[in-house]
Order: C-alpha cells, then structure tokens, then sequence
C-alpha cells in the first residue's frame, strides 16, 4: 500500500504535506499509513473563511443551509464502505466504525431535519417569547440570535475522526458560520477521506470548510470576537489553548471536550437476578471494550451495591473473558486496537497509576487473537480493577486511561454512591440502571450538577434505550467541570454557541420589520381579498381580517353542549356556574368561542387553504356571557415555505367581546397553495 499523502485545504487549494512531516502509523501492525504536515497561510485561511465562506453561508436561510447539509449526509453514506475500508486501520472494527461513520453521517442528518424543522426558513432565529416592556405595548422587547460573523476552528480527538468532525461542523454550518477543521493526528488519514468528500461534493459554498492536515502553527492567536474554537481531547492541551492571549484578550468562545471519568451505579433495586443487574453487566462490558475504550463517554468508573460487588466482578470479567481480541477486519474480533503505540504506552502508565489504589481484578496478559501483531499492534487487553477504599482514593476519581480499563468501587448507600459518582469533579455522563423512580429522581437531585447527562436504563427501556457511551445530536454532549465545562449539540442550543444572542428593544413595528413575523400592535394592512383567497406569494405579513359580529346566546350554549355532550355545570347550572369565582353565572364553552370564531373568519369556498393543521398558545382570557357578541382579528402573523406546492400560514387570532375587550387569543396553523 502507498503511503498516503494527507493534504491540507486552504481558501480553496488543497495543499501538500510540507514542513516537519509526521508518519502516522497503522494501528494493527505498525505499517506506515500516511504522513502529514502543514505549513499553510493562517492568516489567509482566516480571512478567506471571513470574507468568503462567511457571507456565502449567511446568504443562505435556515432551511437552505439545512438542505444542503441533508444533501452532503446522503452524499457522504453512499461512500461509507471507502471510510470503512480506512477505519481498520485506526484499529477499529466495523461496530466501531459505524459509531463513528455512521454516527456522524447520522448526525448530520439530525441537525439537517432539526433545522428544517425548528428553525425560520430565515437567518434570523427568534430565542423565547416577546417582551411586553410597557402598559400598552408601544415598546416590546425580543431575544433573537444571528450568525457570528467569524470563522469556528474546530480541533478533533483522535478517537472518533469521522463523528468528531460531522458533530462539531453539522451545527456550524446550520449557524452559517464556515469551519476550519484539525483532526488529530493519530487518525488523520480517515478525516481526511471524509473531508476530501465534502469537498468533492460540490454542495457547501466557497470558504465554508478548510482542513489543517498538521499543526495549527499561528491559527489560534488570529482568533477574534467572533470566532469560536471547539475543541475535544485531553485538559491538558484544553487548558494550553484557552489561556492563549488572544483568545483571553478578545473572549473568543472556547468550547471543551475533555476528560471525562463518568460513573455507571447499579441501583440499590437491581440485585443479581433482576432484569437490571443483566442490563447493567452488558452495558460495562460494552462501554469498557467498543472502541477498544477510546470514548470520552465510555464508563471509568463502575458503583455497585456493596453486597453485590462480587458477583460484579464475576459477571464483567465472564464477559470480558469472551472478548476476542484482534485484527479488526476478522469477523470474530469483538475489540480491535488502540488507535497508536503512543495510546497503549499511555493506557497502561494510566492504568499503573490506577493500579496503585485498586487491585486489578481482570487483564488476560495474552488474550489476544492467533495472528495477532502484539508488539507493533497497538493491543491491549481490557482492564478490570476493584477499589477497596473508594472514599480514600484519589487517582481512581480522577486519572483517565483512555482504553478499556474500569474500576469497582461499592457503595453503602445511594447517598454514598451519588457522592462517589461525585467526585469524578464533572463528567459527560453518568448512568444509573434502576427500576425504581424514586432512586431515579435522588440521583437526578444528588448529581445532576455534576453531569452533563444522565442515563437510566432498566427492563422497561429495552432495545430503543441508546445506551451510556452514545450523544445524540438532540440532547446535549458536554459536562462540567473536569469535562471541560462545554456543551454541544443538544439540538438547536449547538446551533447557538455559533450565533449571537441579542435582545432587541423597538416598537412593534420595527420589530415586525426586524424579524418578519408579526407583533401585536404593529400595523396591520387590510387587504381587498379575504386573505383565505390569496395563494402563499400573495400574502403579507400583517394582512388582516376584522370580522363581522356574532352574538352568543343561552341557545346557542344549549345547542354547543348538547350536540357535543360537554355539559359541564358552567354551561348548564346557573346556581353553580355562580359559585365558581371564575364565572358570573352560565358562560360559553371555550371550544363555542373558537368553533364560532372559525365561523367568522373562514372563507368557505375552495381556494389556496389546504387544511388547517393546528393551534398553538390557545388562552381564553375573559368568560363570554349569554347575550355577549364576539368579533375576531385574524392577522398573517409568519409564513414558513415548505415546498414547491405549499408552505405554512402562521395566524394571529384575537377573539374580543362587545367592550373590545380579548376574550380568546391563538395561532392557527394552515397550509396555503404556490
Ligand atoms: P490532545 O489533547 O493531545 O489532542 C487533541 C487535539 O488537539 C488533537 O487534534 C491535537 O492535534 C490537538 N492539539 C494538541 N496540541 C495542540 C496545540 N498546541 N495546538 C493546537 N492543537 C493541538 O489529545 P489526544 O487526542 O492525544 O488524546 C489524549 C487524551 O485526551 C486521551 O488519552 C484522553 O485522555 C483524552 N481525550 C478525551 C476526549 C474527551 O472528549 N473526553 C476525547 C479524546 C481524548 P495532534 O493530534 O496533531 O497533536
């Protein structure tokens, strides 16, 4: 096999290893893969992501970016058998792969569909409600968010060289903000291959991704105010980075991944022989060999009942006996190899240190598969160690060997095992397999603070629960503390570490104007057509309907609750619908008031209304009283296109009574024709 030459991609030109050249090696046998190296224009790379990639991206809505990042998942999973092919030699097999190609392609897809989804077919995103900030609401106030107008640098582990870059660039990209990417080292050649296909896919604008196949040189002491950085890998290049000067000076957004010991707790419920002890034994003996450990989620920590601690022990090493070690491309190899020599070396000073307060329980020295290259391969067998002394010890709560290595520790109490899982000092997870809700809430309350995301599972979870090693594009990735005190993905918040956050203070009309959508009291415009007539283009925001005038009678109410069968006491019974301290006597059904505001406003005739798919923020603010006269506002409060034929019509409607006084108020969903 030739050894591959990983280039780099700057403002447009992939650029040749060049400078001082690493050889990447194979993590089977030691063979020579690759060799990078970079020596590139940062300050170019900079500037053609601000100048270029930028303002190509920002020019696209929501909705475009997301289609475009929709297009480049399908692009990239019908070339996934290539990055396999590559992933072998990283030392992982193909289960391991899959996390980390088609975990990141799926990833993309997620964030691609969030986008459409939950976000404006606009380039403006609306964070939370409207303020009202005086009386009559001449001056309201709104949190919206825009793209930062910089470039995000994104530095990968070497770990999950597929995923870490998709998780990191999916949400990025949906911002409009264009993307430099590092990936470590270790893993290069398999990044490379994936980028070089975003590239090759033609779908992303200029400037919008460029890739340091090597050192970032001076990249990070360009940064300014709107760029970010999102890193994963140890603290201690966490820490290195984000006291560089000029990040500090101009408070760039530094995101951290890093190291992470996260606790698995077999609740006090889950004795052997329940369906939870099963689950739990399976999911350890998962976490401690998928990937061969390398997950910055992958359980280090394992908190078990005391009385059950043995039997623990028993179960994992059974499992961990049954683990065939070995070249990843042999179908029988269940764990494949650590991604480098410079990993192993490392996993096992780590597992020495921990070694030093626990007693090592399970490590076959010569458990590996016949063919195996012991001394060139990165193998490792996996580890099982057992802390007599939980409390006293220090580096088992805090020294990460980031391979198949775990500890058991017993606890006496949930208490002590909440505390225990505690002094991981944050972590990205924590999962705790029990069947009883009660446990489940005091580990919520003992130690939420100080995880990032807590996973239960037990025999009613099955096989839909995720399991403790996988994030998922919608909850968010991310922990305090030792973990690196960053969050990602999480849905739509990821989008955000990429925008700004900015609370707008105008009168409604500005406002209207500033966002498109509609805000109560701006002006409305009365339109000649009925706005039912008018097709998707046609109408504006603001085009309103004032109805004509209805009054509701004691037949009516009657009539509503007998044909429906609601005769609820305040339609029906004057003496207790009087005793009630919200009604004066018999009032109207809410469901009346909006049956007959649909009434009012509803243009019956066929015509560009498809349907009308729902209501949102239903209040009925005032009861409406036999003899009382409704009239409703109906306003085009926002319109989101969703395809060639039609696209969704959000209304403002306002129910008010004889007084003008509203009596009713919602959104109505409807979608309108091309
Ligand atoms: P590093 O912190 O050494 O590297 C992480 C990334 O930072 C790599 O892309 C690396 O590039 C880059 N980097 C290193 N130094 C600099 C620098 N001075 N300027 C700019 N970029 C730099 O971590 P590793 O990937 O080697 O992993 C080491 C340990 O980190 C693991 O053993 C594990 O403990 C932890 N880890 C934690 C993860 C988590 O999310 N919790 C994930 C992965 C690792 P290059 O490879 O070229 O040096």
């Amino acid at each position: 096999m030739t050894v591959l030459s990983l280039n780099s991609f700057a403002a447009g030109k992939w650029v040749a290893p060049a400078g001082t050249i690493t050889s990447l090696k194979s993590a089977i046998d030691g063979r020579v893969i690759a060799e990078l190296g970079a020596r590139l224009d940062f300050a170019a790379m900079i500037e053609h992501a601000r100048t270029v990639g930028g303002p190509a991206l920002r020019a696209l809505t929501f909705h475009e970016r997301a289609a475009k990042l929709k297009a480049l998942a399908q692009y990239l999973n019908e070339r996934r058998d290539a990055l396999y092919e590559l992933s072998y030699e990283t030392g992982a097999t193909k289960p391991d792969s899959m996390i980390d190609i088609d975990g990141g392609i799926g990833t993309v897809f997620v964030f691609a569909s969030k986008g459409r989804r939950e976000l404006p077919d606009d380039v403006i995103y609306l964070d939370g409600n409207l303020e009202q900030l005086g009386k009559t609401g001449a001056f309201v106030g709104q949190h919206v968010a825009t793209s930062l107008q910089g470039v995000a640098v994104h530095i990968n582990a070497f770990n999950f060289p597929v995923w870490g870059m998709l998780e990191k660039l999916a949400p990025t990209l949906l911002a409009g903000v264009p993307a430099i990417v590092k990936p470590a080292s270790a893993t290069a050649w398999l990044a490379e291959a994936a980028f070089r296909m975003i590239v090759e896919s033609g779908l992303l604008p200029d400037g919008a991704v460029q890739f340091v196949a090597g050192s970032t040189g001076d990249l990070l002491d360009r940064l300014g105010s709107q760029d970010v950085v999102s890193f994963t890998g140890s603290a201690a290049t966490a820490n290195l980075l984000r006291a560089n000067p000029t990040i500090l000076e101009n408070a760039t957004r530094f995101i951290a991944e890093q190291d992470s010991l996260n606790a698995t707790i077999l609740g006090p419920d889950a004795a052997p022989g329940t369906p939870e002890f099963d689950i739990f034994v399976k999911e350890v003996h998962r976490e401690m060999t998928a990937k061969a450990g390398q997950k910055c989620t992958a359980i280090r920590r394992i908190l078990v009942p005391a009385d059950h601690r043995e039997a623990v022990i028993e179960a994992i090493s059974e499992r961990l006996a049954k683990t065939v070690i070995g070249d990843p491309r042999v179908e029988a190899t269940r764990m494949g190899a650590l991604a480098s020599l410079a990993q192993r070396r490392d996993v096992l000073e780590k597992a020495a240190l921990i070694g030093s307060e626990a007693r090592q329980v399970y490590g076959a020295e010569n458990g590996f598969a016949e063919g195996v290259d012991a001394e060139n391969g990165a193998f490792v067998s996996p580890m099982l160690f057992a802390c007599d002394d939980p409390d006293g010890a220090d580096k088992i709560h805090s020294v990460e060997a980031f391979g198949p290595v775990s500890t058991v520790m017993a606890y006496r109490d949930l208490d002590h095992a909440t505390a225990l899982a505690n002094r991981g000092a944050g972590s990205l997870v924590a999962s705790v397999f029990t069947h009883d809700p009660e446990v489940a809430r005091r580990v919520v309350l003992a130690s939420g603070a100080f995880h990032g995301r807590l996973y239960f599972a037990n025999r009613d979870t099955g096989r839909e629960a995720t399991g403790h090693g996988s994030p998922l594009p919608h909850l968010v990735h991310g922990g305090p503390g030792r973990a690196g005190g960053g969050e990602e993905m999480g849905g739509i918040r990821g989008v955000m570490h990429y925008m700004q956050r900015t609370a707008v203070q105008a009168s409604p009309d500005l406002l209207a104007g500033i966002t498109r959508i509609y805000v109560k009291g701006a002006t409305t415009i009365a339109g000649q057509k009925h706005p039912f007539r008018l097709r998707f283009p046609e109408l504006e925001i603001g085009h309103t309907l004032e109805t004509a005038e209805r009054q509701v009678t004691l037949e009516d109410i009657e009539h509503f609750a007998e044909f429906t069968g609601d005769t609820f006491y305040a339609h029906m019974d004057e003496e207790a619908a009087k005793a009630n301290p919200f009604f004066p006597g018999r009032v109207a059904h809410g469901y009346l008031i909006l049956s007959f505001a649909a009434g009012l406003f509803v243009d019956p005739a066929p015509g560009p209304v498809l349907a009308n798919y729902g209501l949102d923020n239903l209040r009925f603010m005032k009861p409406v009283s036999p003899g009382d006269t409704l009239k409703v506002q109906l306003t085009a409060k926002a319109k989101t296109r969703r395809n060639a034929e039609y696209g969704e019509v959000r209304w403002d409607v306002t129910v008010v009574n004889q007084d003008g006084e509203q009596v009713a108020g919602y959104e109505l969903l409807t979608m309108n024709q091309m």
